[in-house]
């Protein structure tokens, strides 16, 4: 009996000794997609092992996951949602002992419980919310020529410490208005004693749309897997040693292969990093790095990063597909003709994209059968593809499109989640410089909103105030708009208070095609300077991207990005409508600047050009 009890006493104490020595896996932050279906949680856990609950609450009905064996790295948080299918989310260290890490998520009526996934991709967590892959049929952007920026990739969510729990009910109140700068306390109903209550906190937060879970080498190539949907950039060049760079936008990298080397051969290998906090890098050096291309999955979860010469040798699919059409449209926009190129498939297409130079562009269909060279060619040597070349790929199946170009040429290309549709765009300069000035927006309605007014100055530093820089930027978007043929109403024209409510309801009336509202930031912090774009609704995205690239485009300066925000006119106009954000007047430099004739003429310049992008021969119209 004796031993037999020492015997269990000592596994105890082996056991609690392995517990006590066993790695705590570290939780280091929780990002979301920008559908907010899928939720990335990055652990520092590399073996894949992880210890997960899964668990209901009721009152208000929540789902709780519990992360054995780990403690939190980052600041206890709860993030709130505006719309879709998740109302909040906290994130916060349950236990010490044993170590468990809480999620909980609280949920609206448009979700149900039993379509949450709790999956492990490389030691990783992995939330999905649906199964939206199956369900939606939206294109969605798999490779573009433009750097990204910021804009896509963050969303103002309201963070707020965790309260305690006297607290009974927490309203966060939205600020209607940009700039003001006290910020809306929540409006807090105590049960006993007064409790101190953190104000609500607008951060702009990651919504990563890909997870590079993991990274192999296969037969010579350099296999990405993970979870989202996967994107690239224009791929670029280093020497001294040769390089090749592969961008992979809005994606965040599991920790395992973060900063580790992938031997490819004796001379060539392949590194993974995350470049930034929205971007995963993949550096493939190597003597013959213009080989070099990236092959797409039919299901946009993988890449191959793979040398054109071994390609043939690859088994890159399983099922072969059958070309459906092929079709060309061609687009004049302001200065810049885009020729698009849309592809159906029958099955899941397994494709790459290339750049050769400035020369050409390669559009290799690995997996297509049956098609019809002479037809084909027929339907897509239209615009700037007249002189397209269709040819047979090596091996014998599938086959390549090549496109002339010039160093001028851009290129972005879309997909839809099935991968039976790809669509590309290929914009060129305009041949002859068309003339500006022609009635290019006839017939288009726009309202311009210059903020604030009359009683209510906006934000103001050293006697400059924002009614009077906004309302000098409007008129001379006004005058240009009016140049194009629009017809311009101003909800205000002169040094007046006007009511948002009053400004919802001028716009309203007159139905316009877009409503803009211009506004000058301001911050705390004297050096925050740049621009943002800010919108509310879906029917908007189209509308602040124009606006927003042709802003960044022209004026030299920071890039503060797209913005999903709630201010009142984005919200309650009809129209697809934006909220600019034309610099900071509390950056003494911007101050300066946006007061000159120069720089107010720049603004309405690409107001004016963004706006003609996205209207002009049926744009988003
Ligand atoms: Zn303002």
């Amino acid at each position: 009996m004796a031993v037999k009890f020492l015997k269990l006493l000592l596994v105890l104490i082996c056991f609690c000794f392995q517990m006590a020595f066993a790695d705590v896996m570290k939780v280091n932050d929780i990002t979301f997609d920008s559908s907010d279906s899928i939720i990335f949680v990055s652990t520092s856990n590399s073996d894949g092992d992880l210890k997960i609950k899964k668990g209901h609450l009721s009152n208000p009905d929540r789902i709780y996951i519990d992360i054995e064996n780990a403690v939190l790295t980052k600041k206890q948080t709860l993030y709130e949602f505006r719309n879709g299918k998740l109302s909040s989310l906290r994130i916060s260290q349950f236990s010490t002992n044993p170590h468990v890490v809480r999620i909980v998520m609280t949920y609206t009526s448009k979700f149900k419980p039993e379509d949450l996934k709790v999956m492990s991709v490389g030691g990783n967590i992995i939330l999905k919310l649906e199964n939206y892959k199956l369900t939606q049929d939206y294109l969605t952007q798999v490779y573009r020529e433009v750097k990204s920026s910021t804009y896509d990739y963050f969303e103002k969510v309201q963070v707020q410490e965790a309260v305690p729990p006297q607290v009974l009910e927490q309203i966060v109140l939205n600020p209607a208005e940009p700039n003001k700068s006290n910020v809306v306390q929540p409006k807090v109903i105590l049960k006993d004693e007064p409790v101190r209550v953190n104000p609500a906190i607008q951060e702009s937060k990651l919504r990563s749309r890909y997870f590079v879970a993991d990274a192999s080498v296969k037969q010579g190539a350099l296999l990405i897997s993970g979870t989202g949907i996967v994107n690239l950039e224009k791929v670029f060049y280093l020497s001294n040693p040769s390089r090749v760079v592969f961008d992979i936008p809005n994606a965040v990298s599991a920790g395992k292969i973060r900063n580790k080397t992938f031997t490819i051969n004796e001379t060539e290998n392949a590194k993974i990093g995350q470049f930034e906090p929205t971007k995963v890098r993949i550096v493939i050096t190597s003597p013959d790095a213009d080989k070099y291309r990236a092959v797409y999955s039919g299901d946009l979860q993988n890449i191959l990063i793979v040398r054109d010469d071994k390609i043939a040798g690859i088994k890159l699919f399983a099922e072969t597909t059958k070309l459906l059409s092929a079709k060309v449209k061609t687009k004049k926009e302001y200065r810049t003709q885009k020729d698009t190129l849309s592809l159906d498939f029958e099955e899941p297409v397994v494709y790459s994209i290339k750049r050769n130079g400035n020369t050409s562009l390669d559009i290799s269909l690995y997996n297509v059968t049956l098609y019809s060279i002479p037809s084909l060619l027929n339907q897509i040597q239209q615009g700037n593809l007249k002189n397209a070349v269709i040819d047979k790929l090596n091996g014998g199946q599938g086959i390549r499109i090549l496109i002339p170009i010039t160093d001028k040429t851009t290129l972005d290309c879309v997909e839809n989640l099935q991968s039976t549709k790809l669509v590309f765009n290929i914009t060129n300069p305009l041949q002859q410089q068309q003339k500006i000035g022609k009635g290019l927006l006839n017939k288009k309605i726009i309202v311009l909103d210059p903020g604030h007014g009359g009683t209510d100055p906006g934000a103001m530093r050293e006697s400059v105030m924002e009614k009077h820089i906004v309302l000098e930027i409007a008129k001379l978007v006004e005058q240009k708009l009016k140049n194009q043929g629009a017809t311009v109403y101003m909800s205000r024209s002169n040094d007046t208070f006007v009511s948002l409510s009053d400004r919802v309801v001028f716009s309203n009336n007159r139905k316009p095609d877009v409503f803009v509202s211009i506004h000058i930031n301001a911050s705390e912090n004297s050096s925050v300077h740049g621009i943002e774009t800010h919108y509310y609704k879906d029917d908007s995205i189209d509308l602040a991207k124009h606006l927003h690239k042709s802003i960044i485009q022209k004026i030299n300066d920071k890039d503060r990005g797209i913005i999903k925000s709630r201010f009142y006119v984005i919200r309650n106009t009809d129209a697809p409508s934006v909220l600019l954000e034309l610099g900071f007047i509390s950056n003494e430099q911007e101050r300066e600047l946006m007061q000159t004739k120069e720089r107010q003429e720049a603004l309405a310049d690409a107001i004016t050009e963004g706006l003609i992008n996205c209207l002009s021969d049926g744009g988003t119209k």
